[in-house]
């Protein structure tokens, strides 16, 4: 986790926004608890606050003498303690746990590599055995749901993981085709060991479109854009081929006030999700899509839906979309909650002009899908 991963939240860095086992999903905040030695305590700290704020990590003083770092759905709260420093993480899913013991091993080792090495975690780690939110996906098979828009299902016995938020994750794309790959493996520390070399694994994230639990598939709506690693992938797949998954991961669909939202093709099955999560919602929400998405949207009656182009570039999208939310915030019951996800530029654009209307950063989501 460099800093926590995608979403802008932990997947982004070290993630968006990535998960424990299914028992434990939505059921609140999972915690561990680590101290590492060191000879230093209080340089240590310094050490350590220096290279968050580099990472761009929140972080401010904890009393008497500690420092939390911080962001959406996590914490680590770093404390002197006697021959170093006790550490104490707090995650809302079993993939930023993760997340958060990778970051925390990553920033030690630039201050001990032995303190990181020497690192153990309250609630344990199997050493070699897989992340403990990692699981495999089996391919089925794929069609076309819309134009640009692939439809990829795999089987999984353990589908209702991600039937519910969050709702994103993280696939890892072996570069063996068919053949058994190399998953990643937990370190005693915390940490994880990546395949590297010949093994090393391609990742991306996207969004689970649908799960079903009793037929035990996944659906995952991509888009082919010509040189994609994942579609790709699935032209090649032949039935019983396997993909790594860590997840389910980021944000949960975002619930509260009326919805301002808007999104590209990439960024469909996840604003489809959105919509599909409250039948009485209201508000507005934008596409840059084919005509053919209304029905992939099927949006509540209480949102209404616009279609641009789909050829429409993301700064335009951009620009459209604050035209259009901005001219129905006035006639919202409440304050707004915003949702803007899109190629980078476009989201640059968005997010400048939500700081310039002083738009409070806890009722907006603007996350960068991908880059052109
Ligand atoms: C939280 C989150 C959820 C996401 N969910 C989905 C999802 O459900 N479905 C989905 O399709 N994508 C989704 N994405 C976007 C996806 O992760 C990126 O598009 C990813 O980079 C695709 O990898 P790639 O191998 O196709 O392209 P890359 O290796 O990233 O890039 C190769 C080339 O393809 C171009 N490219 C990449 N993505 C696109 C695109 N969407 N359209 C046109 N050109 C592109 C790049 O500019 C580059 O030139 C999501 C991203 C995030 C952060």
């Amino acid at each position: 986790m460099t800093a926590p991963q995608n979403t802008g939240r932990l997947d982004a860095g070290p993630i968006d926004t990535g998960p424990l086992d299914a028992g434990r999903l939505g059921a609140g905040p999972l915690a561990a608890g680590a101290h590492a030695g060191l000879a230093d305590p209080q340089d240590a700290l310094r050490r350590l606050e220096a290279l968050a704020l580099s990472w761009e990590l929140q972080a401010r003083p904890l009393a008497p003498s500690g420092l939390a770092l911080a962001g959406e759905g996590w914490s680590v709260d770093i404390h002197p303690a006697p021959g170093g420093l006790s550490l104490a993480a707090e995650a809302g899913d079993e993939a930023i746990l993760r997340g958060l013991k990778e970051m925390t091993e990553a920033m030690l080792a630039g201050l001990s590599p032995e303190a990181a090495e020497r690192l153990r975690w309250s609630d344990g780690a199997r050493p070699g055995a897989p992340a403990a939110d990692f699981r495999e996906w089996t391919w089925i098979g794929r069609r076309n749901v819309l134009p640009g828009l692939d439809r990829l299902v795999f089987a999984c016995p353990d589908a209702a993981r991600y039937a519910a938020a969050p709702m994103h994750v993280r696939l890892l794309v072996p570069p063996c085709d068919g053949a058994a790959a190399e998953w990643p493996r937990q370190k005693a520390n915390g940490g994880i060991a990546w395949p590297s070399g010949e093994a090393a694994l391609a990742t991306r994230v996207y969004t689970v479109r649908r799960a079903d639990p009793v037929r035990g598939e996944i659906e995952v709506d991509a888009v082919v854009h010509g040189d994609d690693l994942l579609a790709g992938w699935a032209a090649r797949a032949r039935p019983g081929w396997r993909l790594g998954v860590l997840g389910p991961s980021g944000a949960p669909p975002p619930a509260d006030g009326p919805l301002l939202a808007a999104a590209d093709l990439s960024a469909l099955p996840a604003l489809a999700r959105i919509l599909a999560a409250d039948p009485a919602r209201e508000g507005l929400a934008l596409a840059a899509a084919p005509p053919e998405a209304a029905r992939y949207l099927a949006p509540p009656l209480g949102v209404t839906l616009r279609l641009a182009p789909p050829e429409t570039g993301a700064e335009a999208l951009a620009d459209l979309f604050l035209e259009a939310a901005e001219t129905a915030l006035p006639a919202c019951s409440a304050p707004a909650r915003w949702w803007f996800a899109a190629e980078a530029a476009g989201v640059r654009r968005v997010r400048a002009r939500l700081d310039a209307l002083n738009v409070d950063r806890a009722r907006r989501d603007c996350v960068a899908y991908w880059r052109a």
